[in-house]
């Protein structure tokens, strides 16, 4: 049967990771209100976006809690840009976290405005070098021990595994390569 993901679709480029993962053959379901928490999914996409509305929106919908405990209960997560500032435990310079299920430091907007949007080339772990999409990205400041890291560009971290939590700052829903939603497939 095919894997059925939860896209959290209240705002930013969740259809892009959509199309993706549906052309892998996965299943894909919008989570827009508590309706669509009825069926729990085998993994979640958190996708990038103004991580300050998305949140905004998540708790007005009244799904936070249980996406929050869906995570703590070990569902599988691909979670980008504005994505990884939700799943942070801590962000260095904003007081406006959410789920803090990933041990780690985040800083948003970290290139600053002239470096707002770029590409870069960087190699990720078990998966090779891969083009990278930053647009206002955060990046990664400190990780506990238990976090693996993946990416790191220009001097900081960008992607990152801790258990089931896979975080990337940057957007691999745009563009042509899959092998990292391969990678959160086979996570499943
Ligand atoms: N700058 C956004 C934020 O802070 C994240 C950018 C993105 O998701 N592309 O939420």
């Amino acid at each position: 049967m095919a894997k059925r993901i939860g896209v959290l679709a209240l705002q930013g480029a969740f259809a892009e990771h959509e199309t993706m993962l549906s052309a892998l053959g996965a299943a894909c379901h919008e989570l827009r209100n508590r309706n669509d928490l009825a069926e729990k999914p085998d993994g979640l996409v958190l996708p990038g976006g103004e991580s300050t509305v998305q949140r905004k929106l998540l708790m007005e919908s009244g799904m936070f809690a249980s996406i929050k405990s869906w995570i703590e209960e070990g569902m599988p997560v691909l979670a980008t840009c504005a994505g990884l500032i939700l799943l942070a435990e801590h962000l260095s310079n904003d007081e406006r976290t959410c789920f803090k299920t990933l041990p780690v430091t985040v800083r948003r907007n970290a290139y600053g405005r002239q470096l707002g949007s770029f590409i870069a080339e960087a190699d990720v772990r078990y998966i090779g070098t891969m083009r990278q999409n930053f647009i206002r990205a955060p990046y990664i400041e400190q990780v506990s021990p238990k976090v693996e890291v993946l990416s790191e560009t220009a001097g900081h971290i960008t992607a990152v595994r801790y258990g089931h939590q896979l975080a990337l700052a940057f957007h691999p829903e745009v563009g042509h390569d899959t092998r990292l939603h391969e990678a959160f497939l086979r996570m499943i």
